[in-house]
């Protein structure tokens, strides 16, 4: 018998509308999971009181017949990176570790209008900052497959909790990979959408030219709802586009027969795990049966997107963040020698050593003399990058590839060597450099069991098609309905 937090959103959803569950039970059934897999660390706060009393009214809508829409009553978790009036947002940093906002963010704003239940706020790295979560000042989440293992980063509570069942579904955010990795290191579904498409209005911000809010999930129909809900244009987000793009939901049955899926073969190079290598290129077999056409295309500037990536992350990052200086937000240390001193005592106080890093770096590349040397070529550079897209989708519909190139690595493997974690995002950050939407989607399991996840990048504004070629493999495999152990009753 499958409990109850272990029915994907889409199941719930329609249960909800017959009558057969309540959003009361379902609540209690996911702050249960959270409870009982508490060691995972997917949560920072656990909102039960909250999320109780919006079931209830989710509950008395529905028997009355005022049922709001297809997630009204489903209970989700939310990243701590998103603006919760009334609710700590913490964003994984001691810096922030009080800091209650004053209103919520558009996608969380339009969740709750939607009659969503939110359950709590998810662990992160600070400032979604990392691969692993174990950047997160309140500790590292742990991988339910495995917990000697990272979850990924920088969105792990998300995953985490919706692979382990203790919410139905997550928002996460993606500058380099965050939604994506993660959900492939936990055998999840997670979109990046296209730059744009979803509101970053009362999103904590690390690169403003690269962030996006996007949906984790159990599997592509979820995802397809989800992104339903959160996208479209927001008047108080000025980067958010006035496109009415395709509907992911409508034609995600329609399969992929005569799409032409493109293998850049730059992804597919030494460093890449055997296993993983061998799941993707199975996954494309997969889609040649299914009618897709397969083509082999070229991303030639794919080694230079990693340090094109951390030069402009990194000189975002540095000015964004300036802003915590124990003035105006959250924590302030000062032994009253002045504000050049109180400015000092909270940065070096509040943040973390990858924070730290980051902010260094970003002001070095930043910094006169340098500038035209790093950033202003990094800029160049991310020039070629979207033009290899632009390209590469001259050629093919979308692209496949692998989401990570290894399966999830045991905790603290790569936490002393910075690159290597950097490295772990060699396949996700194209994505992001060149604006367009990227979805990840579990392609199978390595021997030891860890799951390993497949990548489809589409031009900007696609999501639909990404989702309805993600549903189509779906359909093939029962990996997105796999649970790990721990979360079996
Ligand atoms: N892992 C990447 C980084 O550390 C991406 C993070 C993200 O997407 N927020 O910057």
């Amino acid at each position: 018998m499958t409990a109850l937090c272990d029915l994907s959103l889409t199941a719930l959803s329609r249960a909800l509308a017959r009558g057969e569950h309540e959003s009361s039970a379902a609540t209690e059934a996911c702050l249960a999971r959270a409870a009982d897999t508490k060691g995972l660390g997917a949560y920072l706060l656990i909102d039960a009181e909250g999320a109780r009393r919006q079931a209830a009214a989710a509950d008395l809508r529905c028997r009355a017949g005022q049922r709001l829409g297809p997630l009204d009553g489903v209970p989700l978790a939310l990243k701590d990176i998103f603006l919760t009036a009334g609710l700590k947002t913490t964003c994984g940093s001691r810096i922030l570790e009080d800091f209650v906002a004053p209103y919520d963010a558009t996608v969380v704003r339009r969740l709750k209008d939607a009659g969503a239940v939110v359950l709590g706020k998810l662990s992160m790295d600070e400032f979604a900052m990392g691969s692993s979560n174990e950047h997160c000042a309140f500790g590292p989440a742990k991988n339910p497959w495995d917990p000697t293992r990272v979850p990924g980063g920088s969105s792990g509570g998300s995953a985490v909790a919706v692979a382990s069942g203790s919410a139905f579904a997550a928002l996460g955010t993606d500058t380099g990979g965050s939604i994506r990795q993660p959900a492939a290191l936990c055998g999840v579904v997670g979109l990046k959408p296209t730059y744009g498409r979803v509101s970053r209005y009362g999103v904590i911000a690390f690169a403003s030219s690269l962030d996006q809010v996007g949906p984790i999930t159990k599997d592509v129909s979820d995802c397809a709802l989800l992104l339903e809900t959160i996208a479209g244009h927001d008047p108080k987000d000025s980067t958010s586009a006035p496109v009415l793009a395709a509907s992911a939901t409508e034609g995600l049955e329609a399969g992929v027969k005569g799409l032409k899926l493109g293998v850049p073969k730059e992804y597919f190079v030494a460093g890449i795990d055997p296993e993983v290598r061998t799941a993707v290129e199975r996954a494309i077999a997969t889609y040649a049966g299914l009618g897709a056409d397969i083509v082999e295309v070229s991303l030639p500037h794919t080694e230079y997107a990693i340090a094109t990536y951390y030069l402009i992350a990194t000189a975002e990052a540095s000015s964004n963040l300036a802003r915590y200086d124990g003035v105006r937000f959250g924590l302030r240390r000062d032994p009253g020698r002045g504000v050049r001193d109180m400015y000092l005592q909270t940065r070096a106080r509040g943040f973390g050593p990858e924070v730290k890093r980051r902010i260094v770096l970003g002001t070095y590349v930043l910094s006169a003399g340098y500038y035209e040397a790093y950033y202003d070529r990094a800029q160049k550079v991310r020039t070629l990058i979207r033009r290899d897209f632009a390209a590469a989708f001259a050629k093919a519909d979308l692209l496949v590839t692998p989401t990570s190139p290894t399966p999830a690595f045991r905790l603290g493997a790569r936490l002393a060597d910075p690159l290597q974690m950097y490295l772990a995002d060699i396949f996700t950050v194209g994505c992001n450099l060149a604006g367009i939407p990227g979805l990840s989607l579990p392609c199978g399991f390595a021997n030891d069991g860890m799951p390993i996840g497949l990548q489809l990048l589409g031009p900007a504004w696609s999501e639909a098609t990404l989702t309805r070629a993600g549903r189509a493999y779906e359909r093939e495999h029962d990996w997105s309905r796999r649970r790990p152990p721990l979360a079996r009753p």
